[in-house]
């Protein structure tokens, strides 16, 4: 007997035939896919029905490279800093947030972005000892890759003028010498080993509210790309007692800021709502913070980015992992870095599961890049959000002749790389599928100019790789990705038909019901 019938919508099923109108469920999955007259022939006095309206189904959305810990903190008890115009609203926004935390507690912030602040330049220590002079203030850039701390932060962790950054980090440093307060890379780590690190219970809730955050926006399906042990745990014990509302892909670290050792690997484990099969390495840093491993220097900063591993480092790591059956999901945004990360992957051959490896963010390939990745059949996960949100950090920081090809989606499908489109929330404030669809099919940022124009995508490649691409990405494609028998029955319902309405209404697209494995999770 059919459990429930979605009717009378235009259901999008990225199958053949492609377009049908109801969706027949059963024990969680999809059991019948047509015309309303069809299914609801097949459906028993018992079978519950929801009438679409004429509103759309599309296959659950999947957010392919997504950080659900730290959204889930930025919910439940972070500064968020993502809206901040001006350092005065930084000062403001720490000094209202510690009058709410207990003596000692450790005030933790995030997204500031110097490029959207009045005066173009981050948070000094300076700044940070004005607004909170007592407690120990870490406020984390909005890419995630540097940190601004005050001094009481500073002396916590020991940092002085005398101590040296870890290889493949930097510490800021005044004409005389003094740490600025910015920490870049690696050696956040300095800070991150010394921070009141968050409790099992602080976790869990924070997973209960990024989760509950992606169903609103239809995401049935993300990734928390980057854990480390104790997350892992956690994760584990909430899917051990049914808790995990939607399916994650969690990537565990191998090497975290701080440590010095390699993380051992953690059991692999497939469940149905939890995966733990693919590995996290970052080879670079962002492009709006100067870290990413550029062959030339930044416009708007010295220096070319910096490459978090030595080559035979990485090469080690990732060769473990390989031969240990794990996928290895890269971070490489500069080209020194795609290189890096394209020469180990093409040096440890096939893979003993036959899994495909992946790059994360992509941000900045040549065309023989594209080819020798498309050859070594990798998989691609950028952002098309950043072109919105970061495009006019990447016109600020970029060599002329780098942003025809920043993000470049459209050469990537035309090379024959499978793409997963993701947000990689929290770095950006809105992880709307719908805005990064938008973002993919007319490349253009926030205040209006177009970032590689000729890099679009239409409408339905976008939807593509936000569903079926992110499915293939962590290789749940015989179980979701589209809406066909067989697979399980997560399904968003939109307002709107996302491939027929004009671009510039995607954003406002809303999603009324999400379903996960036939199940309704989330309704407006
Ligand atoms: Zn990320």
């Amino acid at each position: 007997m059919l459990d429930l019938v979605l009717h009378g919508g235009i259901v999008l099923t990225q199958a053949t035939p492609p377009v049908a109108e109801a969706i027949g469920v059963r024990n969680g999955r999809i059991a019948c896919v047509g015309s309303t007259a069809d299914v609801l022939g097949a459906a028993a006095a018992a079978t519950a029905r929801i009438d679409l309206g004429g509103r759309t189904a599309v296959p659950g959305l999947n957010d392919a490279h997504a950080h659900i810990w730290k959204i889930g903190h930025l919910l439940t008890g972070m500064l968020d800093l993502r809206r901040a115009a001006s350092l005065d609203e930084v000062a403001s926004g720490v000094r209202d947030f510690s009058a709410r935390l207990p003596p000692g507690a450790w005030l933790q912030g995030r997204g500031y972005n110097e490029a959207a602040l009045k005066e173009q330049r981050p948070p000094t220590r300076a700044d940070l000892d004005l607004a909170e002079p007592t407690r120990p203030v870490v406020l984390t850039r909005t890419c995630g890759h540097m940190y601004a701390v005050n001094s009481a932060a500073l002396t916590q962790a020991g940092i002085g003028s005398a101590t040296a950054a870890p290889a493949g980090g930097v510490i800021d440093r005044d004409e005389r010498g003094e740490p600025t307060g910015i920490l870049r890379e690696t050696a956040m780590g300095l800070i991150t080993t010394v921070m009141p690190p968050p409790t099992s219970h602080d976790y869990e809730l924070m997973i209960e509210a990024a989760l509950r955050h992606q169903l609103s926006l239809g995401i049935t399906s993300s990734a928390d790309c980057g854990v480390s042990p104790i997350l892992l745990q956690v994760y584990r014990a909430v899917d051990e007692k049914g808790g995990l509302p939607s399916r994650i892909n969690v990537m565990p670290f191998r090497r975290i800021d701080g440590v010095p050792q390699p993380v051992p690997f953690p059991e692999q484990h497939v469940s149905d709502m939890l995966r733990v099969d693919t590995v996290k390495f970052l080879a670079d840093g962002g492009l709006s913070g100067a870290t990413a491993a550029l062959s030339v220097p930044y416009r708007h900063a010295a220096g070319h980015g910096v490459l978090r591993f030595g080559h035979a480092e990485l090469r080690e790591l990732c060769e473990e992992a390989h031969r240990a059956g794990w996928r290895i999901a890269t971070h490489a945004i500069g080209d020194v870095a795609i290189d890096q990360v394209l020469d180990i992957y093409e040096s440890l051959g096939a893979h003993p599961r036959g899994l495909a490896h992946r790059i994360e963010h992509f941000g900045l390939p040549d065309a023989a890049q594209l080819s020798r990745a498309a050859r070594l059949r990798l998989i691609a996960a950028p952002q098309s959000v950043f072109i919105h949100s970061l495009g006019r950090n990447f016109r600020a920081c970029l060599p002329d002749e780098f942003l025809p090809r920043t993000y470049p989606i459209r050469a990537m499908l035309d090379a024959g790389i499978r793409v997963a489109l993701s947000s990689d929330a929290p770095v950006v404030e809105d992880d709307n599928p719908l805005v990064g669809m938008a973002a993919a099919i007319t490349r253009m940022d926030s205040t209006g100019h177009l970032i590689a124009p000729a890099q679009a995508i239409t409408a339905r490649e976008a939807l593509y790789a936000y569903t079926m691409g992110g499915a293939i990405a962590t290789g749940d494609e015989t179980n979701r990705g589209s809406l066909e028998a067989g697979k399980w029955a997560d399904i968003a319902v939109l307002s709107d038909n996302p491939l027929a309405i004009a671009v510039d209404r995607l954003p406002a697209v809303r999603v009324d019901m999400t379903f996960v494995g036939g199940r309704l999770v989330f309704e407006r």
